[in-house]
């Protein structure tokens, strides 16, 4: 175990990083931090501004638990003080006094749904949902921007709006300003046009918070560009919180160096498709807040059959209770699979080949093409060739015996005797049905 002195602990890892580190690199990020007080089991540190603070802790976790009091490996026990923030008084009256912070939040067009308590949670998206918290909870002195990217209809403008309110809620005085970047751009656009830059500037520049959605609009816009990044840089340094949401991570956008740098600086979070659990609770809670509920097994048959994206999702919900209403008939699997059917992910009947069917559940049965399109009884192999057989009569467009000579030459009885006998395997093995849905799924990726 590591036993630490901690008089004088700061001064040996300066000494430490003095050999290890570049003067400027030095002189600019380390030798401004000042120790207000070494304790025991604690040292505090006083930093000019919060990316000093990321910075060193990015950077140099290791040495400083080694050299300061430290919770556990790579984990040291310091407590930062910004520069000057015990000055400032509350974020109140950091507003210019011309500035009307009731309008900037009128401004804020949130959806009222999308709250953290209508965020439900699961292994994919916890991690950011509390960074969307941390960050709400204590703007401008956590992850500082927090940037949050992830494919379509993931939840990413959900949380940004959840960070919205959060912060309005708890910090009442605050100026939050939620815009997307098409939005930024049309103002920007707008005042250039009257000629009220500096109007604008000085709005963006005031605020306390600034929510923006759907950064990757601002690639391939470099005037556009430059005026963000200058908001950004002004609204950090001031320790102001930004908030970015993008499709893709900031290395993959098309911006300028200056600005995915400024992006990385603080946190970058992914959301991801929720697992199947997940999509089952979000199932039940949506359906909830609607008003109807929706049997378990109704919601795993829709949350498994849909896994790209949560919007489709409530879509299916939607459809599902509309249809049930009219019909006046009770939600059962079957009528999901009805209703379903179109925006179920169900591969395109035309384009699909038998061979792409043979390959697909070659890879899932674990046998080989060849085996499917052979003459051999093993049982495994009997059954995959049956599976094969099964799906090409449900997914092509063909003829029975068009698609019966794919097969090696069989007959089009053979094939509908397989069609029928896995129609009825599969309503009571659930594995095979699993099985089949993978292959489904696979045929669709
Ligand atoms: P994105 O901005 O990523 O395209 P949205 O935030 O617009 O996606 O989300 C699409 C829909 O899915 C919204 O109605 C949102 O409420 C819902 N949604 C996404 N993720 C969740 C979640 N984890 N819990 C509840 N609803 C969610
Ligand atoms: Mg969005």
């Amino acid at each position: 175990m590591l036993i630490c002195e901690t008089k004088n602990s700061w001064q040996q890892f300066l000494d430490f990083m003095k050999k290890r580190t570049s003067p400027t690199e030095y002189e600019n990020w380390l030798a401004p931090i000042k120790v207000i007080e070494e304790e025991e089991d604690k040292i505090t540190l006083e930093v000019p501004n919060i990316f000093m603070r990321e910075y060193l802790l990015d950077n140099y976790k290791k040495e400083l638990s080694t050299f300061l009091p430290s919770k556990g490996i790579d984990n040291p026990s310091i407590e930062f003080v910004i520069k000057d923030e015990e000055k400032k008084a509350p974020p109140t009256s950091i507003l210019p006094p011309n500035l009307p912070p009731k309008k900037a939040v009128n401004e804020v067009r949130l959806n009222s749904q999308y709250t953290f308590e209508n965020f439900i949670e699961g292994p994919s998206n916890q991690f950011v949902k509390s960074a969307a918290i941390g960050v709400a909870a204590r703007p401008g002195k956590s992850f500082n921007p927090l940037f949050i990217h992830g494919g379509v209809g993931l939840g990413k403008t959900h949380l940004l709006h959840g960070i919205g309110h959060y912060s309005l809620k708890h910090h009442k005085k605050l100026s939050v300003q939620c815009i997307t970047t098409e939005a930024f751009i049309n103002d920007l656009v707008n005042h250039l046009r009257n000629k009220s830059i500096a109007k604008m500037k000085k709005f963006y520049r005031s605020l306390d918070v600034l929510l923006v959605d759907d950064i990757q609009f601002l690639q391939n816009r470099m005037n556009f560009e430059e005026e963000f990044c200058n908001t950004f840089e002004s609204l950090i340094n001031q320790n102001k919180q930004i908030v970015i949401i993008s499709d893709n991570p900031p290395s993959k956008l098309k911006l300028s160096e200056r600005m995915i740098g400024r992006m990385e600086w603080g946190l970058v979070a992914h959301i991801g498709m929720p697992e199947l659990e997940t999509r089952v609770a979000i199932i039940h809670h949506k359906a909830a807040m609607k008003g109807f509920s929706i049997p378990n097994s109704v919601a795993f048959y829709i949350a498994d059959h849909i896994y790209h994206n949560i919007r489709q999702l409530e879509g299916a919900i939607n459809r599902l209770s509309a249809y049930a209403r009219l019909m006046n008939v009770s939600i059962s699997e079957e009528v999901a699979e009805n209703v379903l059917q179109e925006m179920m992910e169900v591969p395109d009947r035309h384009k699909l080949t038998v061979e792409d069917i043979l390959k697909k559940v070659a890879a899932v049965f674990e046998v080989r093409v060849s085996d499917l399109k052979g003459e051999s009884r093993l049982k495994n192999i009997a059954l995959a060739r049956q599976v094969a057989m099964y799906l090409a009569k449900e997914l092509i467009n063909e003829s029975l015996m068009k698609i019966a000579s794919s097969f090696g030459g069989k007959t089009h009885s053979t094939l509908l005797h397989s069609w029928k006998k896995i129609t009825n395997e599969i309503k009571k093995n659930d594995t095979l049905k699993r099985q089949i849905q993978m292959v489904k799924r696979n045929l669709n990726s």
